[in-house]
């Protein structure tokens, strides 16, 4: 059992987590109410387990969500503050948030903003989400399409991370939450990346020890710097290329989705061809980067024609200034720099990089 200190809360990893979520609710007599929101996979596959190990949430209200990105919008925040109104949730309600990042992130917003924020917890069940998304306080939905463009920056009472819930996930998913972990590696830690790039993706114990690097890894990003004024940056290393082709391919039903992960590690390569232009990633860097996102992930070829649409969403990213676009990029495997500003020609440079390495994949 493995346990993380982070602003003001601890994030608890290994098979006993449960038990010491069970612990907490023991020591919270406090609250009034518990509401678990769930989705229709972790209703079906991790609730039952939550509730065996955890009798006393047996009273829990459980408010069901429809999974996907695309419902991570006011609409479905707007319903289950209706529901929580609807059962009497008062400011001592608890939420527990028991799922993925879409589930962490959209129901750490509806806590925060009911009644002027009530206490939430996350129990992340996605590898994406035991890696990332549940730790570091940044809530959020979706907007008219844009990712993340509405949210606050907020702290769980608690996370809890119990490995186990990933024998049910999709292998689909647990390599979308994989890209993530590469990310860790890739802008801070050499030796992880060395360790990482090798993995066989199935289950097994081993994700216990990835899952504590790389939160350890964000964690202290997030500590250092909470409310991404520098060097939080860092972690959206790949994701402003990422997020806006994500973004693009939800909105485009005639384009096959791309999971989260999935598009981030086309951002990967395609920032990577910037870092070599820019910050120093070496030649050879670069080509073991592409190697080790090509081995893992699918990495389709992109319509030309989409580009522009592309750099129409990179201007809507959050973390622009005055319509130029900014990029964090790696120095070398392991090391990387923040608020790194890229002209649209670059980027066009980029993304052509990026469809010549599918290509050849
Ligand atoms: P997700 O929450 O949509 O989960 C992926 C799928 O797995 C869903 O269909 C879900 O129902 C299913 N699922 C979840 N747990 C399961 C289990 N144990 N067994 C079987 N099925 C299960 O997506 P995600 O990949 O976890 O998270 C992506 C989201 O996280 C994106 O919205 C992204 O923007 C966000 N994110 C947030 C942060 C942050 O710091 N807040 C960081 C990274 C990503």
């Amino acid at each position: 059992m493995l346990s993380i200190k982070s602003q003001g809360y601890s994030v608890h990893i290994g098979d006993n987590s449960l038990l010491q979520l069970g612990q907490f609710i023991k020591d919270h007599q406090e609250y009034s109410q518990y509401f678990i929101i769930v989705d229709e996979n972790t209703l079906q596959n991790c609730l039952p387990i939550l509730l065996q190990q955890i009798p006393s949430l047996k009273d829990a209200e459980v408010i069901e969500t429809e999974s996907g990105e695309v419902n991570k919008n006011i609409e479905v925040v707007t319903q289950v503050w209706m529901a929580m109104s609807e059962f009497h949730a008062d400011r001592k309600a608890l939420v527990i948030n028991l799922g993925g990042g879409v589930i962490s992130d959209m129901g750490g917003f509806i806590a925060s903003t009911y009644k002027r924020g009530i206490h939430f917890l996350n129990i992340a069940t996605t590898l994406l989400s035991q890696v990332d998304a549940s730790v570091g306080g940044k809530l959020g939905i979706d907007l008219g399409g844009l990712k993340n463009q509405i949210g606050v920056f907020n702290y769980p009472q608690g996370v809890f991370i119990y490995p186990e819930f990933l024998n049910t996930l999709p292998f689909e998913q647990l390599r979308s939450g994989f890209a993530e972990v590469l990310k860790h590696a890739l802008i801070k830690d050499v030796d992880y990346w060395q360790e990482v790039k090798n993995i066989e993706l199935k289950e097994g114990s081993y994700w216990q020890k990835i899952i504590h690097h790389s939160v350890g890894i964000k964690n202290k990003v997030v500590m250092a710097d909470p409310t991404e004024q520098g060097e939080r940056k860092l972690l959206n290393y790949g994701h402003t290329i990422g997020h806006a082709i994500e973004t693009y391919h939800l909105e485009n039903n005639e384009l096959t989705t791309l999971l989260h992960g999935e598009a981030i590690a086309i951002g990967m390569i395609a920032e990577g061809y910037l870092s070599l232009k820019k910050t120093g990633l070496l030649q050879n860097e670069l080509d073991e980067l592409v190697q080790v996102m090509a081995k893992f992930f699918p990495l389709p070829v992109l319509s030309k024609s989409d580009f522009d649409k592309y750099l129409a969403l990179m201007v809507h990213d959050k973390k622009n200034q005055k319509g130029k676009i900014s990029f964090s990029l790696l120095n070398s495997i392991g090391k990387s720099e923040w608020d790194v500003f890229c002209e649209e020609n670059d980027i066009l440079e980029a993304l052509i990089y990026y469809n010549e390495t599918a290509e050849k994949a």
